[in-house]
């Protein structure tokens, strides 16, 4: 079972190049509808497009969410611990990520979890007090025990993002496209200086949207310019999911 749902989030989220066949092989049997961000095969409509996306529209604990009213809690600073990696870019067909070798790990309140992929989503999916950011890069990570951990970093417009223009330079314009990243990169340069956090559970943002996902958003948003802005808009215009109901969840932030 826990193999299942691990597959099944992989394969909407993290999309390692060793499932991407699989996937590919599906939509030819027809088992898997291509979910989009709009119209007919839009959000709203992913909960009845076939019985194992039924969480989108039944789950309690789904993302993203409005962020406001986060509670003080008893939270550990996250232990990043990422290092220097190889990387390929895909372009999934959903968005541009970024699949990881041997990226490092995190330390969190729930645990360790190893670093797998990151991606973009445009405008950010999550909001902060009824406000998106222009982009958000989500970090993926997964435990030993196969749950997963996201850390989220929100990017706003000013000066260009030296870590990014290596990663969009080289994303492939052609959905199903690949590219090596040429020497590697470290995520860590990604990361926001002040690495205070809001924290609360949730699930993929994507079909099939499983819970018990632990999210933590960096309240610090790091820049990137307009032009970077767009250039990932010009493969993505849109492809973040609308806020969804907090259904009595408690939302911590980080000391500092
Ligand atoms: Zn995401």
């Amino acid at each position: 079972m826990q193999k299942l749902i691990l597959i099944a989030a992989l394969s909407a989220l993290a999309l390692p190049p060793a499932f991407a066949e699989e996937k590919g092989a599906k939509h030819e049997a027809g088992k898997s509808a291509h979910w989009s961000y709009t119209g007919p095969t839009g959000a709203a409509k992913w909960g009845d497009m076939q019985s194992d996306f039924a969480t989108c529209k039944l789950g309690k604990k789904q993302s993203p969410i409005d962020i406001k009213g986060a509670k003080k809690g008893d939270l550990p600073a996250i232990g990043f611990n990422y290092g220097q990696t190889n990387a390929e870019v895909v372009n999934n067909g959903h968005t541009i990520q970024v699949n990881l070798s041997g990226g490092g790990d995190v330390k969190v309140a729930s645990g360790d979890y190893k670093l797998l992929q990151f991606h973009f989503h445009t405008p950010s999916e999550e909001k902060v007090n009824g406000k998106a950011y222009p982009l958000v890069a989500h970090l993926v990570h997964k435990s030993d025990a196969g749950k997963l951990a996201v850390v989220a970093v929100l990017f706003k417009q000013g000066q260009k993002n030296a870590a990014l223009e290596k990663v969009f330079s080289a994303m492939p314009a052609k959905e199903n496209g690949k590219a090596d990243l040429a020497g590697g990169m470290n995520v860590t340069k990604l990361l926001p200086t002040k690495r205070s956090y809001w924290a609360f559970e949730g699930s993929l943002t994507t079909p099939p949207c499983s819970e018990e996902v632990q999210w933590h958003v960096l309240k610090e948003a790091v820049e990137m310019s307009k032009e970077q802005i767009a250039a990932f808009k010009k493969l993505y215009p849109m492809n973040a999911r609308p806020v969804q109901a907090l259904n009595g969840r408690v939302l911590q932030e980080s000391g500092v």
